[in-house]
């Protein structure tokens, strides 16, 4: 059975096809799909963007559909920037400024920051809608370490390791990280119900 896996990023793609790649459920990406129409993720929550995403995506293909919103949460910010995460220095940010713009906010407060990458994972159909989450706790730190992941991965500590998530190699990186635990949640989700 097919579900459309609603992302164009490679490297999430390659993750989420990794995790169903025992099941009977064959994952095809936006990259495999014509005329893919825009989608705006105006909502203000996690489960709110992931949910305009599948939706809009099943509305063309009449496929069930798989999606997901990710980012970064930090307790001393009310826990900003969340839904704004890839955008949090302005519109033509860059993991570089956007790292740059959080650090600078959480120097007025003091340390350690406390944080946590969350990730909502939603599967739709024309009977079945449901969402799961997963996260991951850590600190914020001001030096930017390690080449490896991308976004706010060189600032922050994982709960528990003593290495950025960006000097993580990306097989370990992807065995903890917040969308694996999404993703796997609602794999044991959608092979109970459909
Ligand atoms: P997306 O909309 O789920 O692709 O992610 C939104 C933003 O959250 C990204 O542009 C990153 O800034 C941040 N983010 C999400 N997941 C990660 C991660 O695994 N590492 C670092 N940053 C992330």
């Amino acid at each position: 059975m097919k579900i459309i896996f609603a992302s164009g990023n490679k490297g999430k793609v390659k993750e989420v096809k990794n995790i169903f790649k025992d099941t009977k459920y064959e994952i095809v990406s936006l990259h495999d799909l014509e005329d893919v129409p825009e989608i705006i993720e105006d909502a203000d929550t996690f489960e709110g963007n992931a949910k305009i995403k599948a939706q809009v995506i099943f509305n063309k293909y009449k496929t069930p559909v798989i999606a997901d919103d990710s980012g970064i949460a930090v307790e001393q910010l009310n826990w900003a920037p969340g839904v704004i995460s890839a955008r949090y220095s302005g519109e033509n940010a860059t993991d570089k400024s956007n790292n740059e713009k959080l650090i600078l906010e959480l120097k007025k407060f003091p340390q350690p920051h406390f944080g946590k990458f969350v990730c909502c994972a939603v599967y739709l159909d024309e009977q079945n809608y449901f969402c799961e989450f997963g996260e991951v706790p850590g600190n914020i730190i001001y030096e930017p370490r390690g080449n490896n992941g991308f976004g706010y991965d060189p600032i922050f500590i994982p709960t528990g390791f003593e290495i950025t998530l960006g000097e993580f190699p990306l097989d370990e990186k992807n065995k903890i990280s917040h969308r694996s635990r999404a993703f796997n949640k609602l794999k044991e989700h959608i092979l109970k119900v459909i």
